[in-house]
């Protein structure tokens, strides 16, 4: 069975796949066209099953390998968070705002934090001499709904 026409997002993450030399497999295939045709994150659970659905011979092993792959290239994040970690694509630069009591996560797109981005990412470097990258940044603090709840 041929993949579905892949959409925008998935192709922006093919070319940035194939560019870096990565071979097109099946799982990878999968993997991003699964993570391409949701707007937020997913967890290796939920990707596994998704793709199941379709090619059941695609193990939960072997999609966690993918997903590690992807995260290695660039193509993928991690967003780390109480709870099961969550997986998107790098296409839309964003960084997560996640919430550590109920887990919840907002995007925040890094147009909207770029000059105080760059500004930490500076202050940082000078510091700790430490290079820091945007995929899969994480604030955490609180969500208004738990903030209510807790004053
Ligand atoms: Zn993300
Ligand atoms: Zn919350």
């Amino acid at each position: 069975m041929e993949a579905a026409e892949p959409t925008d997002r998935a192709s922006r993450a093919w070319h940035r796949m194939i560019t870096a030399g990565a071979r097109r497999t099946l799982a990878r295939v999968m993997v991003i066209d699964v993570l391409a045709g949701t707007a937020g994150h997913l967890s290796i659970g939920t990707i596994h099953h998704a793709i199941a659905a379709i090619r059941p011979e695609v193990n939960l092993s072997t999609v966690h390998r993918t997903i590690a792959f992807l995260v290695g290239l660039g193509v993928a994040h991690v967003l780390q968070r109480p709870g099961e970690a969550l997986y998107g694509l790098n296409e839309r630069p964003h960084i997560h705002a996640v919430c550590e009591t109920c887990g919840t996560h907002t995007e925040i797109p890094t147009d909207a934090l770029a000059p105080a981005m760059t500004a930490a990412q500076k202050a940082v470097q000078h510091e700790v001499d430490f290079e820091v990258g945007t995929a899969g940044l994480a604030l955490f603090g609180r969500c208004r709904k738990c903030a209510a709840q807790h004053p």
